[in-house]
């Protein structure tokens, strides 16, 4: 399964905003785009009109990245969505986060999707009491997530849990503290779905 392995700060500072891609690190003084708020390279400080075209891409490369889906699949999402009744921008967002990853980064047992996608590539989760090691898997209204028995004394997981806190899951889940799992409640609408992204310009660049 492939995924993007070069530098992720690099991909905030070419969005132009925090992508929260490196957990705790993201809410330090050391955040590249703290730093450095311009794009990376020899060009990211020129100041050219963006075409519509661009600002298209643009949005669609952000909503790309800060799932962790590579072009190939984006595209899938995006058909699938398509497909279905209503509205596709929303289609494709719902599909995204319902993806395994998210739901457990939504969820608190990661500190970032791509920590929740290595998490998750590691075995450390079950859907409905059964092992599911694909980031990518859809999570259906009712599955319930839970991290597995055997994964409670792998050091990182005890860490993630020991420091969740009081962390509240958006509210088309539901959490249960004591037994380290949640489910999906509800189809999470436009308004659960706090990312920066408007769809409607992916949808715009899709539909060329
Ligand atoms: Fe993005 Fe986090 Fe890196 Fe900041 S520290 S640039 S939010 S990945």
């Amino acid at each position: 399964m492939a995924r993007y392995t070069g530098p992720v700060c690099r991909l905030c500072r070419r969005e132009g905003l925090k992508l929260y891609l490196k957990g705790d690190r993201c809410y330090t003084g050391k955040c590249a785009i703290d730093r450095r708020a311009y794009a990376p390279g020899q060009h990211g400080q020129s100041r050219k009109k963006p075409t519509e075209f661009a600002i298209q891409l643009r949005e669609k490369q952000k909503a790309r990245r800060i799932y962790g889906v590579l072009e190939g699949q984006f595209r899938g999402y995006f058909h699938k969505a398509a497909r279905q009744k209503g509205m596709t921008g929303e289609n494709l967002l719902r599909l995204l986060e319902r993806r395994l990853d998210n739901v457990v980064y939504r969820l608190g047992f990661a500190t970032s999707r791509p920590e929740a996608r290595q998490l998750v590539r590691h075995g450390h989760f079950n859907v409905d009491g059964k092992r599911v090691d694909i980031p990518s898997f859809l999570v259906k209204l009712g599955q319930t997530i839970t991290v597995r028995e055997e994964s409670k004394n792998s050091p990182r997981i005890k860490e993630i849990l020991e420091n969740r806190g009081s962390k509240t899951a958006p509210a088309w889940l539901s959490i249960d503290v004591t037994a380290n799992s949640g489910s999906i409640i509800a189809l999470p609408t436009r308004e659960d779905i706090d990312v920066p992204v408007q769809e409607h310009l992916i949808v715009e660049k899709y539909s060329r």
